[in-house]
């Protein structure tokens, strides 16, 4: 049996050595039209930024280990130009020749490119995507010697950490986006403690603008952007989007998904049962919104990649589906994501609700422990989990995981309640942040509390015939308060609660959304129409502590 792969990085490399242990007697080659195969993506802005000192580090995997472990043939700068379904063939174009391979299974893992739009300017030689270790290279090459300045367009994953990377080496960095929001593919309250941190790096941050052009004879020297304003630059960095490389599956006949990524089951077979497709180029099902939806991620790829190879090799391997979980560093902010953010479960149609939890990442009287802010989002009724986001500086990484993992197997916010997760004070806490949000969470679908989120807070406080409560300490409220509110702290409450009028609709807030639970427990008891605000005024502000 012979199985070509053609793209030989995270789906295409896992593909080959997965079908090698599946299967020790096929012909195994590996195409990849660039200079390296298995290299780390995902490292390049860490070696732009400096933390991955050398190249070789991201290379992880060299054709001559393919060769001598696996028994595969890796040919680079071999480019796959046609696919003849059919007759079972590629076109190959290699720096010598063109020339016609024959398969039994063929695998295509050609990832997604960088979107570069046609603008003028864009070719000149200070323009990077970041995809490629030539491309890493090229940019630290620039730095080295003597870039100051850069633009970054698009405030995406790959964008806010290659802005990262310059910020770190001392450039001085512009980043641009389009829309409101940096991160998109979270909540746009999200955005905020991004914005003011990288703010803090030194990075300048212009919204609802994108490039007309690039100004430059032979070198770039300033961008250009839709409102006329001109920005000096010496670099420019492209981050706006991938594509799918799906040319090659289109020429071959194979099927195309609603989302634009090539089709295939959950054996990673495309419409063509001897064509296998994985990572980037594929659409996969999402399993909580049932929809198909193409989100690049390295996790996918590899694990798709895995299974590709298996099943063209002869074995049984399935790839379920996928619940976006990301992750993503910025500075010492990070945020991260599983599942679907409240926009996606409203386009999905969820009947659900969300809830905001400011947690401490350890017990707050060990050293060190910083905040967080956790948003669930869950359905009604069930309290079946649908997603979660959280921001903050520490231990955001292992929260992330337990809700990815709780969301996977179906679990409730009941469930996280009553998960038995480790601690110790350097580590957790005796309730840990995830165990508290499923409790908050948890209390909402009880119906032992009522709560507003503080995007509610905003459109309600406009209304006639609502209180905003603030419990906080006299010294808190008097330091920043939400406009308007009126405050009996909670130690106080008992003795004063007459002092609100029994006819309006109570929206109660403290810091984090502990002393306004007590107080809406103690003001419901006593008869009072009472809303928490979720989330306190942490969630209000989107405030993260940021550990110095
Ligand atoms: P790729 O890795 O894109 O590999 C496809 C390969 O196919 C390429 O080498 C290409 O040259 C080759 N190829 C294409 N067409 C042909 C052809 N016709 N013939 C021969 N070869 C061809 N994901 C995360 O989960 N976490 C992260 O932190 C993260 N960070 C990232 C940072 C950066 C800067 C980038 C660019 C990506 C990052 N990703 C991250 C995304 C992740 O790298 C991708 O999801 C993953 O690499 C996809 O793997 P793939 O094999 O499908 O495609």
């Amino acid at each position: 049996m012979k199985i070509v792969v053609i793209g030989g990085v995270a789906a295409g490399a896992s593909a080959a050595t997965k079908a090698r242990r599946v299967n020790e007697n096929a012909e195994i080659i590996i195409l990849e039209k660039g200079p390296y195969v298995s290299f780390a993506n995902c490292g390049l802005p860490y070696y732009v930024g400096g933390d991955i000192k050398k190249k070789d580090n991201l290379l992880l995997v060299t054709p001559e280990l393919f060769k001598k472990r696996f028994r595969i043939e890796v040919r680079l700068h071999h480019e796959v130009v046609a696919i003849d379904a059919k007759e079972k063939t590629i076109t190959v174009q290699s720096p010598e020749n063109s020339y016609k391979e024959q398969y039994d299974k063929l695998i295509i893992a050609t990832g997604a490119e960088p979107v570069k739009p046609s603008l003028p300017g864009i070719d000149l030689p200070q323009v990077f995507t970041v995809s490629t270790v030539p491309d890493a290279e090229s940019i630290v090459e620039h730095l080295a010697a003597g870039a100051q300045s850069a633009v970054v367009v698009g405030g995406g994953f790959i964008g806010l950490e290659t802005a990262e990377a310059l910020l770190q080496k001392g450039v001085n960095t512009t980043l641009i986006q389009r829309s409101q929001q940096l991160a998109k593919n979270f909540d746009v309250e999200f955005s905020r403690p991004l914005e003011r941190h990288l703010q803090e790096l030194g990075c300048k941050l212009v919204f609802g603008q994108s490039l007309s052009k690039i100004i430059g004879e032979e070198k770039v020297e300033a961008v250009e952007l839709t409102d006329g304003r001109q920005l000096p630059t010496d670099l420019v960095i492209m981050a706006v989007g991938v594509r799918p490389r799906v040319q090659l599956a289109q020429i071959a006949g194979l099927q195309i998904g609603q989302s634009g990524g090539i089709l295939v089951n959950a054996a990673m077979q495309t419409s063509d049962p001897f064509i296998y497709a994985a990572g980037d180029v594929v659409e996969s099902l999402h399993l909580v919104s049932g929809r198909k939806v193409r989100i690049p991620l390295a996790g996918s790829a590899n694990k798709q990649g895995r299974v590709a190879g298996a099943n063209a090799a002869g074995g049984k391997l399935l790839f379920k589906g996928v619940l976006g979980t990301a992750i993503i560093k910025v500075g010492k902010l990070t945020i991260a994501r599983t599942g679907l953010s409240e926009k996606e479960a409203q386009e999905a149609g969820k009947d659900y609700f969300v809830s905001y939890s400011p947690l401490n990442s350890h017990a707050s009287y060990y050293p060190g422990a910083q905040g967080m802010i956790i948003k669930l989002v869950a359905e009604n009724f069930t309290g079946r989990l649908l997603g979660a986001q959280i921001i903050g500086s520490l231990g955001v990484d292992k929260r992330i995981d337990v809700l990815a993992t709780a969301i996977y197997a179906g679990l409730s916010v009941f469930d996280l309640e009553n998960l038995d997760l480790a601690y110790a004070p350097p580590y957790g806490a005796a309730k840990d942040p995830v165990i508290m949000s499923g409790m908050i969470a948890a209390n909402i679908v009880r119906g032992e509390i009522k709560q507003v989120t503080p995007q509610q807070l905003e459109e309600l406080k406009k209304q006639a015939g609502i209180v905003v409560l603030d419990v906080r300490a006299r010294e808190e409220f008097a330091k920043e308060a939400i406009e308007g509110a009126v405050n009996i702290p909670v130690d106080e409450l008992r003795s004063r609660y007459e002092e609100i009028d029994p006819e309006k609709t109570i929206l109660i807030y403290c810091r984090s959304g502990y002393r306004s639970y007590l107080a809406s427990r103690f003001l419901q008891q006593k008869g009072y129409k009472v809303f928490n605000v979720s989330g306190g005024f942490l969630a209000y502000k989107m405030d993260v502590q940021v550990k110095k």
